[in-house]
């Protein structure tokens, strides 16, 4: 439909204007297609996007491999509820256990939801009196009250209290802190492994490691919110294996199915099962689709050793962005793992955003003043140079304006 005659940007925006809830601020730009790292617009502009899906298309748009398992799977069984046993969802959590520790899977369809099951199992896990959960400063963890209540940024909360009691919030990066906060009403610490949009922000050496150590000396449950660090993103699966420390829960969604709604909670074998019939639920979670897609995804990322490519354009990155960081008086910092880029400004982000576009380069900016981008494991050397020269242009003008 859409792709043959596709709505001019202008009638689109009007649609919206009158019949989409006004909640996200949105360019003003209708996108119709888009084919591994570039998007086209309805006016047949294409852009090299930098940040795909928003960390979902983590393979690039439309992955072959996806895209063909989809097609073949919603002609032959859409949905049944989870009161069946379905191939698809058992391989699949087998494939991430495999790649991950010895946990078993519970699957639902986002991010947030992920992290809400984290909470309940946390909960259900440690005895009645213990209920609250220690999270981060610059944290995030989603949009629904439990995971906005865990999520330790004042500006999400903002008229919508009071807000689900137990979080206590520290400082990322502070053990001394988490240690001071530990008391016997706790019953977990959940944090991102390198917070995402917080700023790409990397933990200090050690932290990790010492939130393992406290969890296992308070037996506190360790919950890794990985849903825009996992799957690949860092040159790993998964971003906890660069510190040499097992979580016992980690979330996941964003690109777990190639850019398909999905999100799963991997739970150590011996704390799974707190999660009890009756419990918990999600009616889509698990879906056959969502399946399919997520299984293609992570045979997709094997057999192209994607995870290789990570480390290589990562490098190009690194590289690029460095020098222009010794060039450029605007950039405070290079933060880098894998393909999780954040380019900390002395000033606002924002027109450099609007900067890039212009120039058919699409990027994020976070917390006012960091350039993140998230690029797909499949972004050619070529691309990612590109994809730095304009951001030199863009930075540069702005140096001289
Ligand atoms: C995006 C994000 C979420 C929320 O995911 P949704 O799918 O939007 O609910 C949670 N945690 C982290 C770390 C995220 O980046």
């Amino acid at each position: 439909m859409t792709s043959v005659n596709p709505l001019p940007s202008a009638d689109t925006i009007r649609l919206f204007e009158r019949y989409v809830i006004p909640n996200y601020v949105r360019y003003p730009v209708n996108l119709v297609r888009g084919e591994g790292s570039y998007v086209w617009d309805s006016e047949g502009q294409r852009y090299l996007d930098l940040f795909p899906g928003w960390g979902c298309n983590l393979l690039g748009h439309c992955p072959a491999p996806v895209v063909r398992a989809v097609q073949q799977q919603v002609a032959t069984l859409i949905h049944v509820p989870n009161t069946w046993h379905i191939e698809q969802q058992g391989r699949w959590a087998q494939m991430l256990c495999e790649r991950s520790f010895d946990a078993q899977a519970f699957f639902c369809n986002s991010g947030t939801e992920a992290n809400e099951a984290a909470i309940k199992l946390a909960r259900l896990h440690t005895p009645p009196e213990r209920y609250k959960i220690i999270t981060f400063t610059g944290g995030f963890h989603g949009r629904t009250l439990g995971s906005t209540a865990a999520t330790a940024q004042p500006k999400y909360h903002e008229g919508l209290g009071p807000l689900m009691a137990g979080f206590v919030y520290v400082p990322f990066g502070d053990l001394d802190a988490v240690r001071e906060r530990i008391d016997n009403e706790t019953a977990a610490i959940m944090v991102e492994p390198i917070q995402g949009e917080g700023g790409v922000r990397i933990p200090p050496d050690g932290f990790l490691a010492g939130l393992r150590e406290l969890a296992d000396e308070h037996d506190l449950v360790l919950i890794f919110d990985e849903v825009q660090s996992g799957c690949g993103r860092t040159g790993h699966w998964f971003a906890y294996q660069h510190f040499g420390v097992e979580p016992d829960v980690m979330t996941l969604a964003k690109s777990l199915c190639g850019g398909i709604a999905g999100g799963a909670m991997l739970a150590r074998r011996d704390i799974a099962p707190s999660l009890r019939p009756g419990m918990h639920a999600a009616t889509f979670g698990g879906n056959p689709i969502a399946a399919r897609a997520g299984i293609a995804a992570l045979e997709m990322i094997e057999s192209e050793h994607l995870l290789d490519n990570v480390a290589r354009i990562s490098e190009v990155f690194r590289q690029r962005l460095e020098t222009l960081h010794s060039q450029c008086e605007l950039i405070r910092e290079v933060r880098v793992l894998g393909l999780m880029i954040g380019i900390e400004l002395t000033v606002e982000g924002a027109p450099a955003v609007q900067a890039c576009m212009q120039r058919h380069l699409l990027i994020n900016c976070t917390q006012g003043n960091v350039l993140r981008l998230l690029p797909a494991m499949n972004l050619t050397e070529q691309q990612a140079e590109q994809g730095c020269e304009i951001l030199s242009q863009v930075l540069g003008e702005m140096t001289s304006s």
